[in-house]
């Protein structure tokens, strides 16, 4: 990597060309020159020279020089989205500050703001694709805003990736299939949602070679072997229609080229047909040069429905109504004499360069500062509604959505009034009802179609009139969220739910109240949490949501937290003075199963004396909060507050809860285990024994190992006095090397 020291415009200007390179800059500058508007030549060139300095010396997988990697960008910039010289500067240098040292500021000095910009958000992004996950969700939303922001930065990271994916041959096959797999997760269907059609088509089939390579080797051979009579099926079917386009002197070019490789497979498999049924569909389609205008296409339509028969429910006007993503182009298909069935779309030069170029194109079309930028703005309100979405941290379900909707194809239905909303495929009336406004969604209360009453749960289709019936209060239903998919509708109705059970909880709470207040009691919020706890809930908030929903009992929480009061059973403290009193010793009772001396649980009040066991599913020992429960025979059995089984048993019999507690000095011995797990090495069990019988005084009963695939397994059956004993093994058994985790075992 060459250093490049604090004065960059002297090193730009002392760096000399190579005379290879020297003849890719003149080519990049003769494609400069012939797609974009406005060209410095001076500013290229010092970028191509500063791309080739900061990266000199550095060779890409292949072995070519590294920065034939930045010019390859660079030119897809140029060429084939024809954004402008800023945007094909900023690639040139998009690796630079990243990987050498060059820095943002040296970069400003030099090319100014605007490409500092571009530049940083380039690597900004990168960071974001390469680790997606949904934790990144924040990250996402970054990069959302910059796309935002400025779309030259999305596109040169597209550009990027498809100059890597264009090259990923020379990369291990483990590293192909990773790439592979997030281009076609990702990146192709974001382009599609940029409407860059022609990158997305190769982005799949680039990554579908990688993929699986045998079908699109198979395919590929597929298409070559019928090139020749393709060839000759479009000339024999275009010819009458071409003979008369020019005798009314129309300036057109004819596309006959087959769908992509991954989406003839894609129909493969979806329609389970062989190759030659899929591609006996032939979709010719005409372009018009400028300055034909929209009317032309209908004109050529007619010629052509004049000599061939159309198919009138194929038919498709995206002329009229463009897709969200600013498509436009007439499609039909016609029948020839034959009854070969051809898909022709028609459409003038500017709509082909926006199906294929999407977002990119209105770039070149942008005319003044707020024509011609339909889909981006669009897509920028896209981006803020989400954001403005009601919840904080909606973060995660931004993604999930996001991702949903990057798929969906769209529907396009009218208000009553005749005005046109597209909507993502599957939407019902309610998603209709919240994309008009959201106060009509909330107050919806049924809905017509077409004239016809029906369910605001109703699926929407295309062409379909919709008319919502709002009454004059909020009349959300918490199951609709199983009938929308636009974002809009779920943050709303998420909302509603989690406001309801507030509202259930509050309803619960206020149960408890009027119910508590015949007690002769205080409870405290500690208090009633500790209660909570003891019942296995989260916390208040969710007993009292089950309490409101008559879920729970409120006589049992009353009964409990009675009990306690009554026997000042709340602070530990008090237990252990109570503890510790000398009267205290004739209420130790045996144990069923403490191993060594039996003088270990106290049980209170009149019950001392009664025989007691520790359950076998949680084997409590000194230290665990527990709870007793009386069996059918009046025996106490002792669990873990937090044992499952007891939890159902509070739930089920709370009037056998019984107050238990651990007596003060206990020198019972206990079993319990701990799981071991981590990466099984030579010597492993042995350490593990000698830290537990040397440094802890620890007797072990049993241990019960297992080991797969160079991970290591064992369950510790340990004598242990407390729980602070406990905690003290887990602690250090965590130490030893290799462990990666010690967890109580029950
Ligand atoms: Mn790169």
């Amino acid at each position: 990597m060459a250093k490049v020291d604090t004065d960059i415009r002297e090193q730009i200007d002392m760096f000399e060309l190579e005379k290879q390179q020297q003849a890719v800059l003149t080519e990049l500058l003769e494609l400069c020159r012939a797609s974009l508007d406005e060209v410095d030549e001076d500013h290229i060139t010092k970028a191509f020279k500063l791309c080739c300095l900061s990266h000199e010396g550095v060779q890409r997988a292949s072995g070519e020089p590294y920065y034939l990697h930045p010019v390859e960008v660079a030119k897809i910039m140029a060429g084939d989205f024809n954004i402008d010289d800023e945007s094909v500067i900023a690639a040139l240098l998009h690796d630079t500050v990243e990987d050498t040292s060059v820095t943002l500021d040296q970069a400003e000095e030099v090319f100014g703001p605007v490409v500092r910009h571009l530049i940083d958000g380039v690597t900004k992004i990168s960071g974001v694709f390469e680790s997606r996950d949904t934790k990144q969700a924040e990250t996402f939303m970054k990069l959302i805003l910059s796309m935002a922001e400025d779309i030259r930065v999305v596109l040169i990271k597209f550009a990027d990736r498809l100059h890597n994916m264009r090259t990923i041959s020379a990369l291990p096959r483990q590293k192909q299939l990773k790439k592979a797999t997030e281009t076609m997760e990702l990146y192709a269907p974001l382009a599609h949602r940029f409407g860059l059609f022609k990158i997305k088509n190769e982005f799949e089939d680039l990554c579908f070679k990688v993929i699986d390579p045998n079908s699109y080797k198979f395919i590929v051979r597929k298409l070559r072997e019928k090139k020749k009579a393709r060839e000759e099926f479009i000339n024999q079917f275009m010819q009458p229609i071409q003979e008369e386009l020019k005798e009314l002197s129309f300036k057109f070019e004819i596309k006959g080229r087959p769908k992509h490789i991954y989406s003839i497979y894609r129909k493969m498999q979806r329609q389970q047909k062989p190759f030659e049924e899929i591609y006996d569909l032939f979709a010719i389609r005409i372009i018009l040069e400028d300055p034909h205008k929209k009317e032309d296409c209908w004109r050529v339509y007619s010629i052509i429905t004049d000599k061939y028969t159309p198919i009138p429910k194929r038919f498709r006007d995206f002329i009229s109504v463009p897709k969200a993503n600013g498509y436009q182009s007439l499609h039909t298909t016609v029948i020839t004499k034959q009854g070969r069935k051809v898909e022709v779309q028609i459409r003038t030069r500017k709509m082909d360069d926006i199906a294929e170029h999407g977002v990119a194109a209105h770039w070149k079309y942008k005319e003044g500062k707020s024509g011609g930028s339909d889909t981006l703005d669009k897509f920028v309100h896209w981006v803020r509604d989400v954001l403005d979405s009601p919840r904080p941290d909606a973060a995660t379900e931004f993604v999930k959505d996001f991702q949903l909707n990057l798929y969906q194809d769209e529907i396009y239905v009218f208000t009553p009034q005749g005005e046109l909303k597209t909507l993502p495929k599957g939407a019902s009336c309610i998603d209709f009802a919240f994309e008009i406004h959201s106060e009509i969604g909330e107050r919806a209360v049924a809905a017509k179609v077409n004239g016809k009453m029906v369910p605001l749960r109703q699926k929407l289709h295309s062409g379909d009139q919709v008319e919502i019936i709002t009454g004059n209060k909020i009349n959300l239903n918490a199951d609709w969220i199983e009938d929308v998919v636009t974002h809009k509708a779920k943050a709303r109705l998420r909302q509603f739910i989690k406001q309801k059970e507030l509202k259930v909880a509050d309803e619960g709470r206020e149960l408890w109240e009027k119910k508590s207040s015949k007690g002769k009691f205080e409870v405290s919020d500690q208090e009633l949490m500790k209660v909570a706890h003891r019942f296995k809930f989260e916390n208040t908030q969710e007993m009292f949501y089950e309490i409101g929903a008559g879920a729970f009992d409120v006589n049992k929480l009353y009964k409990v937290v009675k009990e306690l009061k009554s026997k000042g059973r709340f602070d530990t403290e008090e237990q252990d003075d109570k503890v510790s009193g000398d009267d205290i010793q004739e209420k130790y009772i045996s144990t069923a199963r403490a191993v060594g001396d039996t003088k270990a649980l106290l049980v209170e009040g009149e019950l001392s004396g009664v025989k007691y066991s520790y359950a076998n599913c949680c084997n409590p020992i000194p230290g665990d909060e527990v709870i007793g429960f009386i069996s059918r025979d009046g025996d106490v059995k002792v669990h873990r507050s937090n044992c499952k089984n007891a939890h159902h048993l509070i739930r089920t019999d709370g009037e056998r809860i019984i107050d238990v507690s651990w007596a003060k000095n206990i020198e019972s011995q206990f079993l319990g285990a701990v799981k071991v797990i981590g990466e099984d090495r030579v010597g492993l069990v042995n350490d593990i024994t000698e830290v537990l019988s040397k440094s802890l005084k620890t007797n072990m009963k049993s241990i019960n190992v297992s080991s797969e695939g160079g991970m290591f397994e064992g369950i510790l059956t340990l004598y242990i006095s407390d729980l602070k004993h406990l905690e003290e093994i887990i602690n250090r058994l965590e130490r030893i090397e290799g462990v990666k985790n010690v967890l109580r075992y029950e």
